[in-house]
């Protein structure tokens, strides 16, 4: 009977290359629910014994709790309709770790159209997911980075721009006064003049730094406007709020004490802030808020420095 022989040759050709592969093939017989085959690759991928491998469920309770009911309920959905598919999901080991597999699934039918049992391949994307892991972290980090300042790691203009657009319209939703600090440092160019830019450089992140502290709100927050300005939002706050928090600002400069020698304040390193409030409303926006903070800024370094100017409320017209 040379067909026989020729078919068992067959066979054994297929299963050397079936177990040979890296991926795991394996045959579950659907109507009982059972491994009617799973190749010997699983037993040093997962530790778990060949022979271990018996009905269905032995594959559903090594899964990854989190992966469990999404996976088995898309595979039984699937395999029901007699669609092939494939999932990924986190198996267990023997020793309890996890190994991220994705299973390949064909479904095979009767002559009579119904499923008669399902085989597939399990392949071992650990690596692939690792890397994926590693790219979204990655990705995650740029995010954050494109919205902090360079030099001092607190928010920059971006952040400034986005975070204050949403407090806006939230303000303006609840009705609630927002407050707007300008800070500016004192004779800056002189400073760096005297004693270096990389000095400068360090001089603007403790400035940064204080004036971080100086935010009491959960959702205050304070930028890099542009080179040795800052912006504090203060969401939430009236003027009198705002005022507190600028002459906080001013007394964390202070203690500071960064020495510049041609600072009429004691020579130390001073700041002039502008502080406005405003309740937000339709056609008055934060640029133009901005704007008038300028302003009284501007006031501030003509009164000799050093100095808060301060308006309650903003508005439209000026
Ligand atoms: P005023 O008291 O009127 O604010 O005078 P000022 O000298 O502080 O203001 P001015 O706008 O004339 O100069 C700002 C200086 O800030 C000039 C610029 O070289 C310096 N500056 C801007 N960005 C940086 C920075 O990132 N590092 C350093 N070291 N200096 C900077
Ligand atoms: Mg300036
Ligand atoms: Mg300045």
């Amino acid at each position: 009977m040379p067909e026989i022989r020729e078919l068992q040759t067959d066979s054994a050709v297929y299963k050397t290359l079936l177990e040979s592969t890296q991926a795991i093939p394996w045959k579950i017989d659907w109507p009982m629910m059972t491994f009617g085959y799973i190749g010997p690759q699983i037993e040093p991928l997962l530790g778990w014994r060949q022979d271990s491998w018996v009905s269905a469920n032995d594959w559903a309770s090594r899964i990854h709790p989190e992966d469990r009911e999404r996976v088995v309920n898309f595979c039984i959905a699937q395999s029901q309709a007699g669609v092939d598919h494939e999932a990924d999901y986190r198996a267990l080991t023997q020793d309890n770790g996890y190994v991220w597999i994705r299973d390949v699934v064909h479904v095979v039918r009767n002559g009579a159209g119904e499923v008669e049992a399902l085989v597939g391949f399990m392949f071992d994307i650990s690596e692939r997911k690792k890397t994926e892991e590693k790219l979204l972290a990655l990705q995650k980090e740029l995010e954050a980075l494109s919205f902090k300042d360079g030099l001092t790691g607190i928010a920059n203009r971006r952040q400034l721009d986005t975070s204050l657009a949403l407090e806006w319209d939230s303000a303006r939703h609840s009705q609630q006064p927002l407050s707007l600090l300008l800070v500016d440092v004192d004779l800056f160019k002189q400073y760096n003049d005297l004693y270096g830019h990389l000095q400068g450089d360090t001089c603007l992140r403790e400035i940064a730094q204080m004036l971080s502290l100086a935010l009491v709100g959960p959702r205050d927050l304070v930028a890099r406007y542009g080179g040795e300005e800052f912006v504090l939002v203060l969401p939430e706050t009236d003027g009198e709020g705002a005022l507190r928090v600028a002459e906080r600002c001013q007394r964390l400069i202070e203690k500071l004490a960064l020495p510049h020698a041609q600072s009429p304040h004691g020579q130390r390193v001073t700041a002039s802030i502008g502080v406005g409030t405003v309740m937000p409303s339709e056609g008055f926006s934060p640029q133009q808020a901005l704007g008038q903070v300028d302003q009284l800024l501007y006031q501030a370094k003509q009164a000799g420095r050093n100095q808060i100017a301060h308006r309650a409320w903003l508005d439209m017209e000026k």
